[in-house]
């Protein structure tokens, strides 16, 4: 009885497993490397999935460094170098009612600017920076802070990445992507990049990620890295992107 029942079950299925591998045309070959990116961390899917997650966790992300305007952001960015954004917070509120334009901090001598924001660290640099920079934007640029990558770059203590957030943030301009310690960190985090040097990083950033989240990526980036994907510790248990990140810095992993 058990034989007859078993029979008909063999007769279904042999003949489907047969017709594939009788078949005479050629076997359509597929061409893995064309249809997936070389490297399966940097696809579009991905990439558009990060993007999508940390603008649903950082709606409101923008630059915690208080400013009315593109000159008072340089000068905060400037510093912010070794420095929180917090105690630039602190001391930019006087240093700014002193000295509210270029025009007027370049007429401060240096030892008075440092005393405004000897708390930030660095301050002899810092103070040498700020004077240069508001001499230059005076004298050079009309008292205006310039709009374009090329002509911020001449500006004493205005490397790329000052240069960046004053551009996106103050005017609105992609013209490159913030690369400091937390986008810098995270992006490896996440395998978007392999290089530790901040302009090889950034390079990596903008062929991956669409122009119009230059600006939103890093502000959201940051947020993350302050809250979340902190440098020693990162809680990872608490992460939006833990399904996607594999970084051997986790320290939780549901996968
Ligand atoms: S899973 Fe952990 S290491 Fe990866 S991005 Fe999130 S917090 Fe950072």
């Amino acid at each position: 009885m058990k034989a007859k029942a078993a029979a008909p079950l063999r007769k279904k299925t042999a003949p489907k497993v047969a017709s594939k591998k009788s078949s005479s045309r050629p076997a359509i070959k597929k061409s893995p490397a064309k249809k997936s990116p070389a490297n399966p961390d940097l696809a579009p899917s991905r990439i558009d999935e990060i993007l999508h997650r940390l603008q649903k966790a950082y709606p409101n992300a923008k630059c915690a460094l208080h400013h009315r305007n593109a000159w008072e952001l340089l000068v905060a960015t400037i510093l912010s170098a070794q420095c929180t954004d917090a105690r630039v917070n602190m001391v930019t509120p006087e240093l700014f009612r002193k000295y509210p334009t270029p025009k007027a901090m370049a007429e401060a001598p240096i030892p008075a600017i440092e005393e405004e924001i000897r708390s930030t660290g660095f301050y002899h640099n810092k103070a040498k920076s700020i004077s240069g920079a508001a001499k230059r934007i005076t004298e050079v640029f009309h008292g205006q802070v310039p709009r374009t990558m090329d002509e911020l770059l001449t500006i004493p203590g205005a490397a790329r990445k000052t240069a960046n957030v004053v551009l996106g943030t103050a005017y609105g301009i992609a013209s490159g992507i913030v690369v400091d310690t937390h986008v810098l960190r995270i992006s490896r985090r996440l395998s978007l990049t392999k290089n530790t040097d901040p302009k090889k990083v950034e390079q990596d950033l903008m062929q991956i990620i669409p122009r119009d989240h230059w600006i939103q990526f890093s502000h959201e980036v940051i947020h993350h890295g302050r809250q979340v994907c902190i440098a020693r510790k990162p809680r990872c248990i608490d992460c939006t992107l833990e399904t996607l990140c594999h970084s051997s810095d986790k320290t939780w992993s549901s996968h």
